[in-house]
Order: C-alpha cells, then structure tokens, then sequence
C-alpha cells in the first residue's frame, strides 16, 4: 500500500512543480525601468511635437541629421566630460561582439559633432546648422519627468562665434514651445570662457569650502570634482547655500562680457520672457559662454526643465577637429512637453483624420467598393474603410467614431443602378451620385468643405502644424436612433428604410 502512495505523492511534488514553474513563465514581461512605449493614442502629442521642432528647423535653415544611436564610447567620456552625472553614472556602456566598447548616446550633440568632423563640413559654408530628433539613453533614477530612454528634438550649428547665433537658438527653442501652446520662460546665462571659469572654480570652492558641512554628499564629492555643478543641486541644504554663492557673470572677461551682453540686446529686441539665472550652469564640460534653459511658466524651480543648450566654442577640438570651431546649440526635452502639452490640456491635430469612410453590404458591393476605395485613395481623398465587417450597422458605428465628413455606401441597391450613396455625416443628408461620377463629385464636395472650414477656422486644418481648436461635431442622431435595426439583412428592406431618412438627391 505504500508504494503506490509514494508514487501518488511524487506525482503531486511534480505537479506543484510545474505550476510553479509556469506560475514563472507566466510572469509578466514588462518594459525595462524608467523606459516606455508610446502606444497608438500618444502619437498625436509626439508628431504635433517633431512637425512644431520640423517647421522651426525649415523656417531657420536647419537641416537634418540622424546619427546612429550607438557610437564609441570615447565620443561621449572626450566630449561630455570624465567628471560629469552622465559619464561617471548614467551611460549604458556594453562590449560588443567585437571587443569595442560602445554606449547608447546618452545625447546628440557630440555625435553631430563627431559627424561634422567626420564628413569634412568644416569645408562647407559655415555655420552647419543640423537638427535632429530621437531617443537618448541615460541611466537615471527613475522619477516623473525622468526616463532612461528619454526624446530630444535639437539643433546644433557649428562654425560660427556670433552672438546673434546665440540669441536665435534661444528663440528657436522659445518658438517650440510657443507655437505648441506652452508658456515658458527662458534662464538665461553666461559661463564664460576656460579662463573666466578658473578664476571663478576658485571662488566657488573658497565658499563652498567655508559652508562644508551643510552640503549634501554629491555636493561635498563635486566640490572636488566639478565645483560648478554645486550650483545645480535641488537638495535643499545646498539650494540654500547657492543664494549667497559667488556669481559667474562677476567673473567674465571682457570678450566674454561683450558676447553676453550682445545676445542680451538681441533678447530684449526681440523681446522674449527671460531671466538672468546665475545659477544655471548646466552638467556637461563642453559648454561655454552663453547657456540657457526653458522652463515651463509654472515651474518657478525648472525641477523640469523643457529643454535647454548653449554654445560649446571647444568641442570640436576636443574631439579631434580644427581647434577654435565656435558652435552652438539646443535641445528640447520631447517627454516632458507631451507631458505638458497633457497636464494642460492643449488640444493636438489627430495623426490622420479620415475625411471618407466606404461601407458596403453584401459580396458583390464590397468588391465593388474596395476598387473605389483604391481610386479614391490613389487621388489623394483621407480614406478609411471596414471591408472586414459584413454589417452596414459596425460599418457606419466605425464610421461615426471616426468622426469622417462623408460616408459613401454600396449595397444591393447601389448595384443595381450602378450608383454610390454619399452620406454627409454632418446633416445627414443623403444623394446619390452616379458610380462613374463618384470621383468628381467628391473633389467638388471635399473642396466646398474645405472652403467652409477655412472661412470657419482662417487657417487650414488639413495641414495644420500647429495646435489648434478643434471639436468636430458628430451628428448622427437618425442613425443611432435606428440602432436597433437589422441593416445586414437585406431581403427585409430595413436597408431601404434606413437610406430613406435623408433628403436623397439624385446626381446623375
Ligand atoms: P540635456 O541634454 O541634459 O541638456 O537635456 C535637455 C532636455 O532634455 C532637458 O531640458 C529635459 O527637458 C530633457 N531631459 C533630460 N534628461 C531627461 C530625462 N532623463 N528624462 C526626460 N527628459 C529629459
């Protein structure tokens, strides 16, 4: 009697086994930490973002670059600098297959720059302007408005020292936000040059040094290492300390002064919201002179900042091109204004808005339909269709929520006279258009539409860049009303009386 016991039990312990083992299996396959997908209903806010960032880069003369997401590591630990949060913390660095040490660009602007050494555009006419727009990767601590695989949209122009450069940069990322609906307010200041940076590395550890003990440990490491860097610290200790910290702009030579003062002018001309903000220093090694961010006008700590740059007059030496290439540049933080163009509701165009919906009952119709479809499609109209679905009832359902202005129907009907139905989905008036014709009534009637809505709205809205009110209404009482009905069977002459609502006219 024991024996088959013992085999019962054995039999259990493999069982519980398994399920535990495919309890594992089963176990959720999430996304890595701090990264995300961007599913189909965010897309909205991120095209609006790249056509805003698109037309900037047209409107100024930038053109664009993609640089792969991988380089050598060096481009980054040469150009960012040894001693900087991104280098010494954050870079996803990994030995390939080959033995070369890699790292996913944590930003761009070194990249570009190593592509502007690289293609010789030293010899084109200076500056290069170029912008771009992708993912970064940096590993930060995950938190809102942090992401390890975060989007920036930016601009770099290299081979030029002026002044007016600076100031047009600041603008372009300024415009961004503007045009997209959001308010902010640019901080503006100057870190001089290596020299005037010296002078003032001194003074700040002369004060730091003094105030030891109330720094927090990041602080009491950079004191050592990028003394700089203390003056962006959001501890609250250290906040404290920096409102009696030695300012930079005391330390600026003449030239620097002079190059700060200039782009002042120009702001003020062009009179932009900023402030001077002594304590923007931003974290990388290569920037000089000139740098800003932009914070959202709601946002008196930049806690988020939306974007920032600056100019970096030494990068392109460090990284093995002709010493002395002046550049400057900007990058716009895409995750954090989705997220403000979210937070306050700013209204976005839709990715694609379907202006035609085909709908069709019964097999001869949908073959039918599918080839205007195509014709339609082919001479440029915003089409969409529900082939798959057999029922005029989920067809038109679709076609309604896709809020579409027009909805031609084939059905048994439509067969037989060879016709289309064309349903405004507005009014829901109904009229039957000739097959042959249904090309040309439509670009009349899409026309006359577009022509009511610009006089209704003053700007376009098929190709609208830019943000803008938009509700469409979504009238389709007659239909709704009738749900109950059976539109897919034909031989009860329900179809017929669901056409009858509108005021059908004939255009033959
Ligand atoms: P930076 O390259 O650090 O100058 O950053 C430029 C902009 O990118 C910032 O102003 C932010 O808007 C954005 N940004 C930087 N780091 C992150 C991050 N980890 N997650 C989301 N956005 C970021």
């Amino acid at each position: 009697m024991a024996r088959p016991k013992k085999k019962i039990d054995n039999k259990m312990d493999n069982k519980e086994k398994e399920i535990k083992k495919a309890k594992k299996a089963k176990k959720e396959i999430l996304t890595v930490t701090g990264m995300r997908d961007l599913l189909p209903q965010d897309q909205k806010y991120w095209e609006s973002v790249i056509k805003v960032g698109k037309k900037i880069a047209n409107d100024y003369g930038y053109g664009k670059i993609d640089t792969p997401i991988v380089e050598y590591m060096d481009v980054f630990e040469r150009g960012i600098g040894k001693q900087t949060d991104i280098v010494e913390k954050e870079m996803y660095t990994f030995i390939d297959q080959g033995g070369d040490e890699l790292t996913l660009r944590p930003e761009n602007t070194a990249s570009v720059v190593r592509a502007y050494i690289q293609h010789g555009m030293i010899n084109q006419t200076q500056p290069v302007k170029l912008y771009y727009y992708g993912p970064m990767f940096r590993h930060e601590k995950p938190q809102s408005g942090r992401y390890r695989q975060l989007y920036q949209f930016g601009f770099e122009a290299i081979g030029e020292i002026s002044p007016a450069l600076d100031a047009q940069l600041i603008l372009m990322g300024w415009n961004i936000l503007n045009d997209l609906g959001i308010e902010s307010v640019i901080q503006v200041n100057s870190i001089g040059c290596t020299s005037c940076r010296e002078e003032y590395k001194k003074a700040l550890v002369k004060y730091y040094k003094s105030k030891g003990k109330d720094l927090c440990e990041s602080c009491q490491k950079r004191l050592v290492k990028n003394p700089m860097r203390l003056l962006d610290c959001k501890e609250e200790g250290c906040e404290k300390l920096k409102i009696e910290a030695p300012q930079i702009l005391d330390y600026l030579d003449e030239d620097c002064k002079k190059h700060f003062m200039k782009v002042i002018e120009y702001l003020d001309e062009l009179d932009l919201p900023y402030v001077l903000n002594a304590q923007v220093v931003r974290g990388l090694d290569y920037y000089s002179k000139t740098i800003f961010e932009y914070w959202s006008a709601d946002d008196s700590e930049g806690k988020t900042a939306l974007g920032g740059g600056g100019r970096y007059d030494s990068l392109v030496g460090v990284l093995g091109g002709r010493q002395e290439t002046p550049a400057c540049g900007l990058s716009m933080g895409m995750d954090r204004i989705v997220a403000k163009l979210r937070e306050k509701e700013i209204e976005v165009p839709e990715v694609y808005q379907p202006e035609v919906f085909v709908a069709q009952l019964g097999d001869a119709a949908k073959k039918k339909a599918f080839v205007m479809y195509e014709k339609l499609r082919r001479k440029g109209f915003k089409m969409s269709q529900a082939f798959y679905k057999d029922s005029l009832k989920a067809q038109l359902e679709i076609a309604n929520k896709l809020k579409v202005k027009f909805t031609l129907i084939i059905g048994q009907k439509e067969i037989g006279e060879d016709t289309v139905l064309v349903r405004d989905m507005d009014g829901g008036i109904q009229e039957i258009v000739a097959y042959n014709k249904i090309e040309n009534e439509m670009v009349k009637r899409m026309d006359k539409w577009r022509g009511e809505k610009l006089d209704k709205f003053t700007v376009d809205e098929s190709d609208s860049s830019l943000p803008k009110p938009k509700k469409q209404k979504s009238d389709f009482g007659d239909f709704t009303s009738n749900e109950e009905n059976d539109f897919e069977d034909k031989r009860s002459g329900k179809y017929d009386n669901m056409m009858d609502y509108g005021n059908d006219i004939d255009v033959y």
